[in-house]
């Protein structure tokens, strides 16, 4: 039996039981679902993409209802700063190769 279903809330298959198959009726967001044929419960999200997603009750840990922004890496300014010395530094010395590349042409 599967323990998570990712759906669009479209498909058919979507609300029916992971466990028999049965079909699922009145699923609400953020709730538990009963099977009325089995008895398994199932976790409820309906996402504003349109997806619907079944987690069986007993596995909480497979649902990822609250999936937090992604946080912005703080931009370490020491490092942005040697890394622009290193940058300056090379570029320098690449010109500097080209004019003696120039000058011995
Ligand atoms: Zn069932």
């Amino acid at each position: 039996m599967s323990l998570k279903r990712c759906t669009s809330k479209n498909n058919k298959k979507a609300q029916s039981c992971l466990k028999c198959g049965g079909g699922l009726s009145g699923l609400k967001d953020d709730t538990v679902n009963t099977c009325v044929c089995c008895g398994q419960q199932h976790l409820v999200d309906f996402y504003s993409s349109g997806t619907l997603v079944l987690t069986v009750a007993e596995r909480p840990e497979l649902r990822r209802r609250h999936i937090e922004p992604k946080e912005e890496s703080p931009v370490d300014e020491a490092a942005q700063a040697d890394f622009n010395a290193r940058l300056a530094a090379f570029k320098s010395k690449w010109a500097e190769t080209e004019k003696e590349k120039a000058a011995n042409e």
